[in-house]
C-alpha cells in the first residue's frame, strides 16, 4: 500500500479514480503538504455502496459475540496505537497533542462502550390484552448505512457513527472529511486488522459533491448519519427525505454560556475560556457568547480577556493551549468576522490578528469583543474559531432570550448558585445540551448528545444508549402460538 491509497473498497485499499487531487496540510508548517493524493471517483463511490451491500447480509445476520469480539480488537489496538494515531490527528489537524491524545483515548473507550452494547440492545416486551397472544418488539438493522464526518473530531465523530453502526449489524460507507483523511485510514487499518470482514467498513475520501452525493442517492443505502455545518446537513437532509430513509444531522452551533450576578466569577471565566479557545475554537458546542448580568460583567470581562491573554499558542506537537486554525479557509473566516465584528460596533477587547512572529501557520490570537448586540452577525453565525462575544443584560428573562435568539440550538450553559434560576434556564433554553456551572463543550459517551433548531435534525441523539435507535428498525411482534 502506498500513501496515495485512501479508498478501501470491499476489502481492498485502491487510490482514487477522481481528477481532484486531495491535499493535507500540517496547519502548523502548511507549506509542505504532509500528504496528497487523488479522491475517489462516483464510481468508486458506487462500488464501495456495492461492496457494503453485498456484505451487509452476512453481518446483518452475524451474533452480538461476533460482532463485538471485532470491537473490542479494536479498541485494544487503537491504545496500543495511540501515539501513533495521535500524532497524525494533530499533524492534519493541529490540535495539541495531548488532547488528541485524549481523542484516541476515547474512541477506544466508544468501541468497548458499544462492544458491550452489541449483546444488551433490544426490544421490549409488552404486556398484551389477549392471554393467548405474547406481545414484543425486535430490532434489526437498517442494513448499509453511509456515515459522513466533520475534521474537528476526526477520530472521535467517526468512531460514535461506527461503533453504533457496527455493533447494530450494519454495513458502512465512510466518507470523511479531506481536511483529515490520514486518521480516517488509519483507524480503518485497524479496522482491518481487528478482523472485520472484507466490505463491512468501506472507506471514500473525495469531495462533497463528488463521492458525498453519490452516496446519499445511491438506492442501496438505508440510512445516512452526518456531522457537519448547518448548509451541508439541511442541503443532504433535503436529499435523503425525498427518498424517505432515515437521516440524522448533527450540524452547527452559536452557544451561549450565560453568568447570573451570584456566579462564581472565576469558575465562569475558566469555563468561558475552555469553551471558546479549547480546540481553536472549533468545536460545534464552543462557547461562543458570553451574555452576561451587567453587574458582574465588568469583573467578568477582565477575568475572560486575562486568561485569554495568558494563553500560549504555538504547533499542536508543542502542546501549547491552542494550535492554529486547521485551514487557510478556516484563518480567513475568522479574521473575516473579526473585521466584521468590528464595523459593526463591537469593542475588541484582545486579539484579532496574528499572534506576533507566527507568520507561516495558520494561527489566530485568542479573541474577545464586548458591546456586542444579538442582532450583529458576530451574535448570530457561526464564526467557528477562537473569537467570543460579550453580550449584557439586566434581567434574567433578559439573558435567556439573548440566548435563544438564534437559528441554533445546540449547547448552553448557565454559570449559577441558585438552582431555581437553573431550572429555568433548563427549561427555557432552546439546546440539546445544558450544562449547570460547567462549560458548553464536552460530553459523557454514556449520554445521549444532539441539538435543536438549525442544530439538528432531531430525529435520533447520537451516543448514549438511544444511538441504536437511528440505527434500527423496530418490528412489533404479535405471537399467538398453534
Ligand atoms: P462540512 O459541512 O463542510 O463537511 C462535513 C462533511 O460533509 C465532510 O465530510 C464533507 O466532505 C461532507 N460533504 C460536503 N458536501 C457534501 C455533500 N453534498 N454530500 C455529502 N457529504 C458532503 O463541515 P466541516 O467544515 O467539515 O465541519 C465543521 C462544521 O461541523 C461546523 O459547522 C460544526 O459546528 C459542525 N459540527 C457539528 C457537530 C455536532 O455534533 N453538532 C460536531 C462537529 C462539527
Amino acid at each position: 500500500m502506498t500513501d496515495r491509497q485512501y479508498q478501501y473498497i470491499g476489502g481492498d485499499w485502491a487510490e482514487g479514480k477522481s481528477s481532484d487531487e486531495i491535499v493535507v496540510r500540517d496547519p502548523a508548517t502548511p507549506d509542505d503538504p504532509a500528504v496528497s493524493f487523488p479522491g475517489a471517483s462516483q464510481q468508486q463511490a458506487r462500488d464501495a455502496v456495492a461492496a457494503a451491500a453485498a456484505a451487509s447480509e452476512e453481518w446483518n445476520r452475524s451474533t452480538p459475540e461476533e460482532r463485538d469480539a471485532v470491537l473490542y480488537e479494536l479498541a485494544d489496538l487503537i491504545e496500543a496505537n495511540q501515539d501513533s494515531l495521535a500524532e497524525t490527528l494533530t499533524t492534519e489537524e493541529g490540535k495539541p497533542i495531548s488532547s488528541s491524545r485524549g481523542e484516541v483515548g476515547r474512541a477506544a473507550e466508544i468501541f468497548r462502550f458499544f462492544a458491550s452494547y452489541s449483546r444488551t440492545a433490544t426490544g421490549d416486551t409488552v404486556p398484551s390484552s389477549d392471554p393467548e397472544t405474547f406481545t414484543y418488539t425486535v430490532r434489526q438493522p437498517l442494513g448499509v448505512v453511509a456515515l459522513i464526518t466533520p475534521w474537528n473530531f476526526p477520530i472521535a465523530t467517526p468512531s460514535w457513527k461506527l461503533a453504533t453502526a457496527l455493533s447494530t449489524g450494519n454495513a458502512v460507507i465512510f466518507k470523511p472529511s479531506s481536511e483529515t483523511p490520514m486518521i480516517a485510514k488509519h483507524l480503518v487499518e485497524l479496522l482491518e486488522e481487528a478482523g472485520l470482514p472484507d466490505g463491512v467498513v468501506n472507506l471514500v475520501t473525495g469531495s462533497g459533491s463528488t463521492v458525498g452525493d453519490e452516496i446519499t442517492t445511491h438506492d442501496a443505502v438505508n440510512g445516512v448519519s452526518f456531522t457537519g455545518s448547518t448548509e451541508t446537513g439541511q442541503y443532504i437532509s433535503e436529499t435523503v427525505a425525498s427518498r424517505g430513509i432515515p437521516m440524522q444531522a448533527e450540524m452547527g452551533g452559536k452557544n451561549p454560556l450565560v453568568v447570573l450576578p451570584d456566579a462564581d466569577i472565576g469558575a465562569a471565566a475558566d469555563a468561558a475560556i475552555a469553551g471558546a479557545f479549547g480546540g481553536t475554537g472549533q468545536a460545534c458546542t464552543a462557547t461562543s457568547r458570553l451574555i452576561v448580568h451587567e453587574d458582574v460583567a465588568a469583573e467578568l470581562t477582565d477575568a475572560v480577556v486575562e486568561r485569554a491573554e495568558a494563553l500560549s499558542i504555538g504547533p499542536g506537537m508543542e502542546d501549547p493551549d491552542m494550535g492554529p486554525a486547521v485551514s487557510a479557509e478556516e484563518l480567513e473566516t475568522n479574521f473575516d468576522y473579526i473585521e466584521i465584528a468590528k464595523q459593526e460596533g463591537a469593542t475588541l477587547l484582545t486579539g484579532g490578528g496574528r499572534p506576533e512572529g507566527m507568520e507561516t501557520g495558520y494561527y489566530v490570537e485568542p479573541t474577545v469583543f464586548a458591546d456586542v448586540e444579538s442582532e450583529m452577525r458576530i451574535a448570530q453565525e457561526e464564526v467557528f474559531g477562537p473569537v467570543l462575544g460579550i453580550l449584557e443584560f439586566s434581567e434574567f428573562d433578559e439573558g435567556i432570550d439573548i440566548a435563544n435568539d438564534v437559528a441554533f440550538g445546540l449547547s448552553s450553559a448557565i454559570h449559577t448558585e441558585d438552582m431555581a434560576a437553573a431550572r429555568k434556564f433548563t427549561r427555557e433554553i432552546e439546546a440539546g445540551v445544558v450544562k449547570i456551572n460547567g462549560t458548553t463543550t464536552g460530553s459523557q459517551i454514556q449520554m445521549p448528545f444532539g441539538g435543536m433548531k438549525a442544530s439538528s435534525t432531531e430525529t435520533h441523539k447520537e451516543m448514549g444508549q438511544h444511538a441504536y435507535d437511528f440505527y434500527t428498525h423496530e418490528k412489533v411482534v404479535y405471537r399467538s402460538d398453534p
